[in-house]
């Protein structure tokens, strides 16, 4: 499930690249803390993990994949399904196991189980030093002399401005050419199944000042490619600070000069011609006509959207507050193939939501017939303490239906993959080298502008070219092809 969750990255231990290390030890002298840091759950988590190593990189830390070297253990976690927040307890055994051998070591959560699991990590389970929420990073070296002063430490409050716009993210196990770049944080959406409005607070959009000068490093740092990251980015609405749901209030002037998604997506495509641009995700309720439009007039802007939709049923989305119905998305998908006919389009997907009939399960498979998805992300619904349909909805499809719901979910999103697939062979398409195909030494990988992963014979080419590729086969995720050369 590459993308939203990649599940080989999840509890991958994050490492500034060896430049920066050394940078980094210069500076600090070489007797700084080493920080051991892992990250579950969405880009966004990643992306927060960057800006984490950051401020502690300041604070003289520097970052080692050793677990057993580390003075300070840091789990970035994920409260979206209870299956995330088991993985974290598992690793969070682990690490006291090792504490037992390094007794000075400390151990810190990050992120979206902070704040509903505080208490129990500190007080009750005694397992954790430190519990960080989300939009506290920026306190995180005052809470680490807290712990070396011998006490537990604990900052969960949610802001209303906190972007860390101000913060140059350091990055973690990068390939140096993709990187994300944070534009919102929080959400409004209030889902009925989701987490993420109480875990990570209301929504709030960063300046674009701030968006630019992150991009125009990179650019300068040879990266290739950015993607904007949200929760819900065709929500970002700037208008000098504040939370979205307060821009009724704003001034006539604040009003007049504010910069919405397209505008944003069209500064930051201009500001970098050879940049190929990304972002996710897209809500359906908020992506607007002019933001398809600017993708379609940008060639640098990646013909891609990933737009979840999580049921095909009209009762269904009414039950999970989603603001549209299937006939409105379908609108949504006419459009977008009518604007950028080759553009791909992914989904994120929820089977057994409460009251999920075999007649809405129907509707999900119809509605993915319409739109053939070139990818998707199929989840089991797993109920979430705090969320609406928690309080107000039984878990009341048998966990069988579910399973085999998504098992069919996953069959048909397979044969879609591989109907638009098939679509790429004969063509040639420009694609970006991020590294070694997992398959094989010989072959590299990178990715068209749909987002499709392609691998090809290495010859002379190089990570971070743009190299014209021969589509010659394909699975239901791959291509595969010959370089003819590089792109313009
Ligand atoms: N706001 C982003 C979005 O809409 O894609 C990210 C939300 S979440 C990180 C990614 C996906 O997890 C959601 O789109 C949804 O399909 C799934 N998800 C969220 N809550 C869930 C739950 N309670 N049970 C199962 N899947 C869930």
């Amino acid at each position: 499930m590459e993308k939203i969750i990649d599940e080989k990255k999840q509890g991958e231990s994050l490492v500034l690249d060896p430049q920066k290390e050394t940078e980094e030890t210069v500076r600090n002298g070489r007797d700084s803390r080493k920080l051991y840091i892992e990250s579950y759950g969405c880009q966004m988590n990643f992306s927060d993990s960057e800006i984490v190593a950051s401020i502690l990189a300041n604070a003289g830390f520097n970052t080692t994949q050793q677990l057993e070297e580390a003075d300070l253990v840091l789990i970035n976690t994920c409260s979206i399904r209870e299956k995330a927040e088991q993985t974290v307890r598992k690793r969070l055994e682990k690490f006291n196991a090792v504490k037992k051998i390094n007794p000075g070591m400390k151990v810190g959560v990050l992120g979206c189980m902070a704040e509903r699991l505080k208490s129990k990590f500190l007080e009750e389970e005694k397992i954790v030093d430190m519990v960080v929420g989300p939009d506290a990073y920026k306190d995180l070296p005052n809470l680490v002399q807290e712990i070396d002063e011998g006490r537990n430490a604990v900052n969960v409050i949610l802001s209303k401005e906190e972007t860390y716009g101000d913060v140059a993210p350091v990055r973690l196990n990068s390939n140096g050419i993709t990187a994300f770049v944070s534009i919102t944080r929080g959400c409004d959406n209030m889902c009925t199944f989701c987490v993420v409005p109480f875990t990570r607070g209301r929504e709030r959009s960063r300046d674009p000042q701030s968006i630019l000068e992150e991009v125009n490093e990179l650019w300068e740092k040879g990266y290739k490619e950015v993607t904007l990251l949200g929760q819900n980015v065709d929500s970002y609405l700037w208008y000098g600070g504040g939370l979205k749901k307060d821009f009724e209030t704003a001034s006539d002037i604040q009003k007049a000069t504010a910069v919405n998604f397209a505008g944003l997506l069209a500064m930051v495509a201009e500001a970098q011609p050879g940049l190929r641009i990304r972002f996710s995700t897209s809500n359906p309720q908020d992506m607007t006509l002019d933001a398809i439009e600017v993708m379609s007039r940008y060639k640098n802007i990646c013909k891609y959207i990933h737009l979840p939709v999580q049921s095909g049923s009209n009762r269904i989305l009414k039950a999970m507050n989603r603001l549209h119905t299937r006939e409105e998305y379908f609108e949504l998908i006419d459009n977008i193939r009518k604007i950028i006919p080759d553009c791909a389009i992914s989904h994120d997907m929820i089977t057994g939501f409460p009251t999920e009939t075999e007649e809405d399960h129907q509707d999900t498979l119809s509605l993915m017939d319409y739109v053939k998805y070139d990818f998707g992300f199929m989840f089991a619904y797993s109920e979430r303490p705090g969320t609406l349909a928690a309080r107000k909805m039984e878990d009341d499809v048998p966990e069988e239906a579910k399973k085999r719901r998504l098992t069919e979910i996953i069959n048909l999103q397979q044969q879609h993959g591989l109907y638009r697939t098939q679509q790429h062979l004969g063509k040639t398409e420009e694609v970006l080298v991020e590294g070694t195909s997992k398959k094989s030494d010989a072959h590299w990988m990178g990715r068209n502008t749909q987002n499709t992963v392609v691998v090809f014979p290495k010859e002379h080419y190089n990570i971070g070219d743009f190299v014209n590729v021969k589509i010659t086969d394909c699975t239901a995720a791959t291509l595969i092809g010959e370089a003819v050369g590089y792109s313009e």
